[in-house]
């Protein structure tokens, strides 16, 4: 098996019937981009930028971040890296931010949210990444975004750090790439308004999956309503892909379930283009994949959005691709 995984390190990643999609890695730190490399990725799908923040007595300057963006860049070379800014709270705390406590963090001041609340924190990174940008394929990318008028007040901050820079005489990319992530179902519902004026999209299923089914990730006893199948979520994701290609943009997945065994014909079948997974689900991912026909799949997509639960889709998806 490993033999047959290898093979496909280098080379795109095409279904039976020829269609193409790009497997991405998720990483944390510049020390990720040689396994993601290794494992076959062909760009970075999601960089959590929040080890920079975390484990430590201050916040990261903006040089410090610079140096680790433009190292993730050079080393990925041409391949796209999506880069997300802050995504603080919920279960990730800053200790000395000294931010309230909250009745329900994951319901309260994070990400975005507190991004905008707090520009001496925002503008430094936005600045680090406009930079970095000179030195590879950059994609810059927003967290828990809700409302259009926090994407538009974000990518104002951002055209405004990259005015300033030009002023400075500074050196920045041009055409940068700048999506959201789709993580809150207002988000997922209204995907068509955002697809005008987004880039692109990456779901993120950890926290869509738990804001749909109102199941919190990290809590035990409510796990059995935490369904990654089940057609509300396979709805939404659908939403998503249908309004970015009507737009003629690109949507991504960046949590766990683009590299799931189960969900991966599925997402295939809604035709999503970029599937972002830890390095190490890249090769069987891509193995899978040339075994899968996308057409097939999607022929059937009406069927699978119109299905009742978890259980119907698993079996659905299972008679599908296994036993046909
Ligand atoms: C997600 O929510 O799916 C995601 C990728 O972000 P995180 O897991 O960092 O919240
Ligand atoms: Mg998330």
């Amino acid at each position: 098996q490993r033999e047959e995984w290898a093979k496909l390190k280098d080379e795109p990643t095409i279904t039976k019937d020829g269609a193409q999609v790009e497997l991405a890695a998720n990483i944390g730190t510049p020390d990720d981009v040689a396994g993601a490399l290794h494992n076959g990725a062909e760009g970075v799908g999601l960089y959590r930028t929040e080890f920079l923040y975390m484990g430590k007595s201050e916040l990261p300057s903006e040089e410090e971040q610079f140096e680790a963006y433009k190292s993730v860049l050079e080393q990925m070379g041409d391949k796209p890296v999506v880069v997300r800014t802050l995504d603080i709270g919920g279960d990730k705390e800053l200790d000395y931010m000294d931010l309230p406590k909250e009745l329900n963090p994951f319901l309260g001041f994070r990400a975005i949210r507190f991004c905008l609340e707090n520009e001496d924190v925002f503008r430094p990174q936005l600045r680090a990444l406009l930079r970095a940008s000179a030195f590879g394929n950059l994609k810059i990318m927003f967290p828990m975004i809700a409302t259009l008028e926090e994407f538009r007040r974000a990518k104002g901050i951002l055209l405004d750090e990259k005015e300033n820079l030009a002023a400075e005489g500074i050196k920045v990319a041009e055409n940068i790439e700048v999506g959201i992530m789709v993580e809150i179902p207002s988000t997922a519902v209204t995907a068509a308004q955002f697809a005008k004026e987004v880039d692109f999209f990456s779901i993120g299923t950890n926290d869509l999956i738990q804001y749909t089914m109102a199941a919190d990730r990290m809590n035990e006893q409510v796990s059995y309503l935490y369904q990654p199948y089940h057609p509300a979520i396979l709805n939404l994701v659908n939403n998503v892909i249908e309004a970015a290609h009507k737009e003629g943009k690109w949507a991504g997945m960046c949590g766990e379930m683009a590299g799931d065994p189960i969900a991966i014909p599925i997402l295939l079948g809604l035709g999503l283009d970029e599937f972002s997974m830890s390095a190490t689900s890249i090769l069987p991912a891509r193995t899978q994949l040339s075994k899968l026909s996308k057409e097939q799949i999607a022929s059937h997509k009406e069927e699978l959005l119109a299905m009742s639960t978890t259980d119907e889709v698993v079996e659905f998806i299972d008679q599908l691709v296994n036993k046909a």
